[in-house]
């Protein structure tokens, strides 16, 4: 179904086609822009004496109140498409109300800071914003802990944290949408790599120290950061440790994510030099499905890889894994939790399968899949958690996700990820290092924020290192009104 605005309502167009995403995952935003065939449906708005009027010609419409938006002629405007299409299509109302934005975490964070009450903040969510109640003791439960914790206490807010990207995978999972680079095909560009990248490391490093600037976490992802071999893992963390990390860093992740890629001599290697926190990612325990979706590896050879890690002395492990992968069901799902509740890992990360038009996967899956069970599964999957004694302690959204629903990370109460907290909740500076890598920049006290991205291309970074280091040392100067000397 295509759904196109109408000439005389495209000042809303960026307001709401994520709404009509909710309900049409796949609308294109030219479909939506420019589509005239008979095949659309034409949507009109209208806002006149404080009423709005939205109607899909020749089926329905509706009329609202600006005052359904608290005032607000955007909120209302968007309630009103809501409704008009859920209504249309006879939808039952999305969990998440006409919230499409990944990070729903941060607006309860600012009805805290405002000194709204937990009953205020319910009834805000609710009428404003048409959340469910099970998704609002979500928020409430989630950001609750994360304040009572002081994890995002404004004192994070002169500490900074530091993402690595290491691009290079094994081999390409059907789902994904990042852009890693085969390892096999690319082996001949990551000595390369790894040189530009430790030379923007140590640079920004400097730069940080000269600015008494503090390193509070630093996570190392990718791709699959453990694909380095033996020796350039020991390289790389080498030159973390004196250029990054101080005794007050509290935290320094490695996502080992593909247990094909780590042995024990890696593991030793970590362990030995300050990392403290490891993903070993399953995403599911069902060896037909792990085929299916190209992860080159079983899920014997995830159990063998964690126990080892355990036995090294691995305190904090996380797991990924993923609901709604093709062909899994509810016992998949069982499956997968039994498994790797008897590995009693003190992080696990529980994603929603989420398609970008760069995955293998056809992006119907989006349209075609079963809602009620995928919404199925991430309630037994909370059930699962809080019977290990894990807690749910961040949460974010994608675009794009089967049945618009969220990502939710679990831990034991003395184990939350800091970083993917600080990452979620931008209340503390985040400079990212290597490819595709984004810095995120806290601008003043009131959480502004800008985006600084180092290129996503492989040779265009090695090509244009100097550069990048130059514009980032420069920004960090800037930041911290610090002259460079
Ligand atoms: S391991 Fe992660 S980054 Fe690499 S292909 Fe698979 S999903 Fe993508």
């Amino acid at each position: 179904m295509i759904i196109a605005l109408t000439e005389n309502s495209r000042e809303y167009a960026n307001i709401i086609f994520h709404i009509i995403r909710i309900f049409i995952p796949t609308l294109t935003w030219d479909d939506f822009l420019n589509n005239t065939s008979d095949k659309a449906i034409l949507l009109e708005i209208k806002v006149n004496n404080e009423k709005i009027y939205c109607t899909l010609k020749d089926n329905c419409s509706f009329k609202f109140d600006i005052n359904d938006g608290n005032g607000e002629i955007n909120k209302a405007v968007k309630i009103g498409v809501y409704k008009l299409l859920a209504s249309f299509l006879k939808y039952k109302n999305s969990p998440w109300g006409i919230l499409t934005g990944i990070r729903p975490t941060k607006i309860v964070h600012r009805l805290w800071d405002q000194g709204l009450n937990t009953a205020e903040i319910y009834s805000v969510l609710k009428k404003e914003y048409l959340l469910s109640d099970e998704k609002i003791e979500n928020l409430i439960e989630i950001t609750s802990f994360q304040r009572n914790n002081l994890l995002i206490h404004k004192e994070a807010k002169v500490n900074v944290s530091i993402y690595i990207s290491i691009p290079f995978c094994p081999s390409k999972c059907s789902y994904c949408s990042f852009p890693s680079y085969i390892i096999s095909k690319w082996e001949n560009k990551l000595e390369t790599y790894l040189d530009c990248l430790i030379k923007e490391i140590i640079q920004v490093g400097e730069a940080l120290k000269n600015n008494n600037i503090v390193v509070q976490t630093v996570y190392i992802g990718g791709g699959t950061p453990s694909v380095l071999t033996h020796k350039q893992l020991n390289r790389l963390l080498k030159v973390i440790n004196s250029a990054l990390i101080t005794n007050k860093t509290i935290e320094f992740t490695l996502e080992a994510g593909r247990p094909d890629t780590i042995d024990k001599k890696k593991l030793e290697i970590l362990k030995e030099l300050g990392v403290n926190r490891i993903s070993i990612n399953p995403q599911t325990m069902v060896d037909k499905t792990l085929n299916e979706i190209g992860r080159n590896h079983t899920s014997n050879e995830v159990i063998e890889i964690f126990r080892l890690a355990k036995k090294i002395g691995f305190e904090i492990i996380n797991m990924d894994i993923i609901l709604g992968l093709p062909g899994e069901d509810i016992d998949s799902l069982r499956y997968t939790l039994d498994e790797i509740s008897k590995l009693r890992p003190n992080n696990v990360t529980v994603h929603v399968l989420s398609l970008k038009r760069s995955s293998k996967y056809d992006l119907g899956l989006l349209e075609n899949s079963n809602e009620n069970l995928i919404a199925e599964m991430l309630e037994v999957t909370k059930q699962k958690m809080y019977d290990n004694g894990l807690i749910p302690y961040y949460l974010y959204r994608q675009r794009q996700m089967i049945a618009n629903l969220e990502n939710i990370g679990y831990c034991e109460y003395d184990y939350p990820c800091i970083y993917n907290i600080q990452m979620i909740e931008e209340r503390q500076t985040i400079w990212g290092l290597g490819v595709g890598a984004t810095s995120k920049v806290l601008l003043n006290d009131e959480y502004a924020l800008e985006n600084q991205n180092n290129p996503k291309d492989l040779f265009y970074y090695i090509e244009n290192i100097d550069e990048v280091i130059t514009e980032k040392v420069k920004a960090i100067y800037k930041l911290y009104r610090r002259e460079i000397k």
